[in-house]
């Protein structure tokens, strides 16, 4: 597998295009302000009319145009609006708009890999996938350092589709960390998985289950949010540092006894099997259409579910604790106001 660095990139091949950036939301912003910050000059913002965003980008000094001016207007179309409307965004701006030839590329494979998106055959279409989330994307590279990227093409008529997509990543930082060459297929599935089983599934449900376990054992919410959400973050930052084994030098031994006899009893051989079925839906298609469908109902489970989350007693005493700890909102990464 070729990893690319900054060194292998031209960075003139997209300072020499017209970049318009379709959505200013955790992805939009962060590609917005870096690519500025590289020496882009001909850039613009993408939304719809009477956009929420429309303000916090030109806050930012940014150029905003509707979405199918912009596409009219630019080489590069970066697509960084929620999956669920990429289709139709594409279908009713982009499409009749794009120029001939144009460059349209994604930050997640799905509504390409999926055939949502049937791309015109002029388009060289590309994907540029930070594997972070946006705020970090534009943290990272304001602190001088990146978030790796994937690469991938899926139309070339122009022949220059992946020379122009490393300089794109590179311009937005991934250079600095890595870019990494994949197809919209690998991207997509292991996207997924990652955020569904590890990421954001995995992992909160571990928190949850813990949390919960302590609280109806009779231990305070306090005890129990220091415990099971608050610590994640200070053996995660071992972990991405030096490994696993770097974690396990710096926790204590009855930690680690504790870790090798106990973890594996937590994610057993049954858990492995349903992570293999979550595998296959993903292939399968049944996790894009599940979600699609939802879309098609108004997101009515999902916004149910979002709110009952939000309504868990744990995200009430994390309030609490945290504003005994300042230093953690100072430098926030995520400000709702302006990004
Ligand atoms: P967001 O939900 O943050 O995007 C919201 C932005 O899109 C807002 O500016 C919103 O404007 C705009 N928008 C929504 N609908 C439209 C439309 N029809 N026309 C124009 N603009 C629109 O998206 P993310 O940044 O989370 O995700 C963008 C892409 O990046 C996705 O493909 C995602 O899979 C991928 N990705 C995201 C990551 C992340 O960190 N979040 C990580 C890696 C990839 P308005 O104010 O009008 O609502
Ligand atoms: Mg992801």
């Amino acid at each position: 597998m070729r990893v690319y660095y900054d060194h292998d990139a031209d960075l003139n091949l997209i300072k020499a295009s017209k970049v318009a950036i379709i959505g200013y939301g955790s992805q939009g912003h962060a590609h917005a302000l870096n690519l500025r910050d590289s020496g882009v000059k001909d850039l613009a913002i993408g939304l719809r009319p009477g956009s929420a965003s429309a303000p916090k980008a030109e806050a930012e000094g940014l150029r905003v145009m509707d979405s199918a001016e912009a596409a009219r207007w630019a080489d590069f179309v970066m697509v960084v609006t929620p999956d669920e409307g990429q289709r139709r965004l594409y279908n009713e701006d982009l499409a009749p708009n794009l120029r001939e030839g144009a460059t349209l590329a994604f930050a997640h494979g799905l509504n390409i890999h999926f055939n949502l998106i049937e791309p015109r055959a002029d388009l060289n279409v590309i994907m540029v996938a930070p594997k972070g989330p946006g705020h970090t994307v534009r943290g990272e590279f304001a602190r001088g350092a990146g978030v790796p990227c994937l690469l991938a093409v899926a139309q070339d008529p122009g022949s220059l589709s992946h020379e122009t997509g490393l300089s794109y990543a590179c311009a937005i930082g991934g250079g600095r960390a890595g870019v990494i060459e994949t197809t919209f297929r690998e991207e997509c599935e292991t996207d997924l998985f990652g955020e569904q089983v590890v990421l954001c599934g995995g992992l909160t449900a571990l928190i949850m289950a813990a949390y919960e376990t302590l609280i109806d054992a009779g231990y305070a919410p306090e005890m129990a949010y220091f415990e099971t959400l608050h610590e994640v973050k200070l053996i995660v930052d071992l972990i991405y540092e030096g490994g696993i084994a770097n974690m396990r030098y710096s926790v204590s031994n009855t930690a680690e006894y504790g870790d090798y006899t106990r973890g594996p009893r937590v994610i057993d051989d049954e858990t492995r099997l349903r992570m293999k079925t979550i595998l296959g839906e993903i292939q399968s298609g049944r996790f894009a259409r599940d979600w699609m469908l939802e879309n098609e109902v108004g997101q009515t489970s999902f916004k149910a579910m979002r709110r009952r989350a939000a309504e868990h007693p744990i995200e009430e005493v994390g309030e609490k604790l945290r504003a005994m700890m300042p230093w953690i909102s100072e430098d926030r990464l995520v400000d709702k106001s302006r990004n």
